[in-house]
């Protein structure tokens, strides 16, 4: 059985007491969701403080450098990050593509940091809007996975955690339809078939982002290769994250 997952990405949103709120609430309030489980990725700078006060809360970094330590003012490094207790961190989301410049080699780089660090990757791939129109989408994807990902041995793979998020679909209110997101999981689920094997393809959970919210999660996440959710937006609302989160 794959495992579910429904993870916020909070990006950078939220203060002190509100960031601090939102995980207390998501930490109780996961004892209630029991067939998911629940990841949450703050802001940097609110992350240790929300570990130690919800030590059973899932919690991922939305970044890091993929490097031990160094020479580089204003980064956060992969040691860091595990050793402040993040047990996830995203790579590949298309804002640090597009607006960081993040290329192929370098998400490539920082997959390997991350499993190196025994942190697990959850590694977003999607494309943009005129790649979808030019109906190359699949193409595009296939792509950046074997550009970041699928250079990572078997057992290697299998800790990953892959996210699709067509560009056009975060946070702009326009989200996949079922048969265009279940189409494009069933693809990647068959490239790391074709990669790796079909057992392991079987393993991975594979989960859909864009506009997901507590009115379209259900339908989304009952398409047989949609194993959940990577939440932008509707994740800053409490009662919208756990709702989403019960829609299995
Ligand atoms: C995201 O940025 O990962 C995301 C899915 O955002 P939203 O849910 O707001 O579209």
């Amino acid at each position: 059985m794959r495992k579910k997952i429904v993870a916020g990405n909070w990006k950078m949103n939220l203060l002190w007491d509100e960031a601090l709120g939102l995980a207390q609430g998501v930490s109780e309030a996961s004892t209630k969701v029991n067939n998911a489980e629940l990841i949450v990725f703050p802001p940097f700078i609110f992350a240790p403080t929300i570990i130690s006060k919800n030590p059973e809360l899932n919690v991922g970094l939305q970044n890091f450098y993929p490097a031990d330590k160094g020479a580089f003012t204003g980064e956060v490094s992969i040691t860091q990050a595990k050793n402040i207790g993040a047990k996830y961190v995203l790579i590949g989301h298309s804002e640090r593509r597009a607006i960081f410049n993040e290329n192929e080699a370098f998400l490539k780089e920082k997959v390997n940091a991350a499993l190196a660090n025994d942190l697990t990757p959850v590694f977003c791939c999607g494309e943009p809007l005129e790649i979808r129109e030019a109906n190359e989408e699949l193409n595009y994807v296939k792509q950046q996975l074997m550009d970041s990902l699928f250079h990572l041995s078997a057992d290697d793979m299998a800790k990953c955690i892959v996210a699709y998020e067509p560009v056009w679909a975060i946070g702009t209110g326009k989200t996949a339809s079922v048969e265009q997101a279940e189409s494009m999981h069933k693809s990647i689920r068959s490239w790391i078939a074709e990669h790796y094997s079909k057992e392991l393809s079987e393993e991975i959970s594979i989960l859909y982002g864009g506009s997901c919210n507590a009115s379209n999660a259900k339908e989304l996440f009952a398409c047989e290769n949609v194993d959940g959710g990577l939440i932008g937006g509707a994740a800053l609302q409490l009662d919208a994250f756990i709702s989403i989160a019960q829609s299995f």
